[in-house]
């Protein structure tokens, strides 16, 4: 590793010949090694030096997920000279391994049409670990998988195990299914008719067709058996079995359904654990930080003047109540306010609220209760608010006059001067 970290410091030699035996095996990909952060990456994939490989090989091999997966989930973050074949020969002379090794049935091939989207479509099915009763959910897409322990294996125990699976990546077209008691309910009729998703049951004749689930059901049945054999935690399994690209895709089912690497307890690059566009949505967030540190500040900076009549709203405890400015407090920032029961109080500006509500015209402010068609109202004074902000900031003292004006007149000015007609029986 030093002399790699030499060479990248220093740059390669123009001859191969000239390049130190122990470094030799990177000659070819030399263009791609960089040393960040106290790290030796070969593109965004971590270089591991000799004394770590040891502990790597047993980190990927840990839940024992077989040759291929282990080789795949290497691949996809790791990289040392013939890691490969390493971890070959770790993993064939594992007993957990070669005791489970799926006996490759010879089904016939049956090419379903594969989805447009992840989520789309899932695979139901109910299985048994261990005395426990488990329902697993899969995604055709992505295949990944998603398996809750039942607290009762009732229709009911399914439906409310579902609501929470699809609480978290939403609601599918299509639900596939057997017909088993649980989903043949009246009670799953009614789930998939409110939840608006389509119920697909493999019927006696078509056995095959829940085939998705059926297998999937044994993938994780044999996962927890060896996690348990390995003495292992069942969790970590999941994690890396999710976690692992699918052969031939190079993705896993992870970045399939959510979109990136979950981290895990084998190193894996930052690169590789942000998914794409994120640069944009951190951007987003940055920019909405700062909008709200500005109006923050703003608000601190200067709380606007109320007026004698202006309807606002006032502090009290966890909620705002409606109140109507009376008269200034001779105490700076410190007004005397009536509420709709008639009562009065002094308060601190900071605890009283201008707000959009306090555009509305009052027609009577000692008579705080009278009633108005609201809904009119709010809509004239959205209109006028939206016609002062699309102008420009906007200024208070525009704004009190057009009260005054609605208060007392019949018109009022925009801030593009327009004179507006206010209905007749705002005149009253
Ligand atoms: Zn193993």
């Amino acid at each position: 590793m030093q002399l790699l970290k030499d060479r990248i410091m220093k740059g390669w030699p123009g001859e191969r010949s000239a390049v130190h035996k122990d470094v030799l095996a990177y000659w070819t990909f030399r263009d791609e090694i960089t040393f960040t952060s106290g790290l030796v990456f070969k593109g965004a994939k971590i270089i591991v030096p000799k004394q770590l490989r040891q502990e790597m090989l047993e980190k990927i091999h840990e839940s024992h997920l077989g040759m291929i997966k282990c080789k795949e989930r290497a691949r996809d973050i790791l990289y040392w000279p013939n890691m490969s074949t390493h971890i070959e020969k770790m993993v064939s002379q594992c007993a957990a391994c070669n005791e489970n090794r799926n006996s490759n049935p010879k089904e016939p091939l049956l090419s379903h049409p594969i989805p447009t989207r992840p989520w789309e479509k899932v695979g139901t099915d109910l299985f048994n670990h261990n005395g426990s009763e488990f329902l697993l959910c899969v995604d055709y897409f992505s295949k990944f998988p998603n398996i809750l322990k039942l607290t009762e294996t009732t229709s009911r125990g399914v439906i409310v195990a579902m609501k929470s699976i699809f609480a978290r990546h939403g609601i599918p077209d299509v639900v596939v299914s057997d017909n088993g008691p649980q989903y043949a309910s009246a009670e799953f009729k009614e789930f998939a008719k409110r939840w608006e998703f389509k119920h697909i049951t493999s019927s006696p004749t078509h056995a095959q067709s829940n085939g998705q689930a059926e297998r999937m059901v044994r993938t994780i049945k044999n996962l927890l058996k060896k996690s348990e054999n390995g003495k292992g935690d069942p969790y970590i399994s999941l994690l890396e079995y999710r976690n692992t690209p699918m052969e031939g895709v190079g993705l896993s089912p992870a970045q399939m359904l959510i979109g990136w690497r979950f981290k895990s307890k084998l190193p894996t690059s930052t690169l590789l654990l942000t998914p794409g566009g994120v640069d944009t949505i951190q951007q987003r967030l940055k920019k909405r930080q700062e909008k709200q540190k500005i109006y923050f500040d703003r608000r601190t900076r200067t709380m606007p003047d109320l007026y004698d009549g202006e309807k606002i709203r006032m502090q009290r405890g966890e909620t705002w109540q409606p109140a109507v400015v009376l008269h200034k407090h001779q105490q700076p920032r410190s007004f005397v306010v009536r509420t709709s029961d008639g009562r009065e109080y002094r308060r601190n500006r900071k605890h009283l609220l201008k707000t959009e509500e306090t555009v509305v015209p009052i027609t009577n402010i000692l008579d705080f209760n009278s009633e108005m068609d609201t809904q009119t109202i709010n809509g004239q004074a959205e209109n006028l608010a939206r016609e002062q902000t699309s102008v420009a900031e906007p200024d208070n003292d525009q704004i009190t006059e057009n009260l005054r004006g609605r208060l007392t007149g019949t018109s009022y000015r925009t801030r593009v001067d327009r004179e507006v007609q206010l209905p007749a029986r705002f005149r009253e």
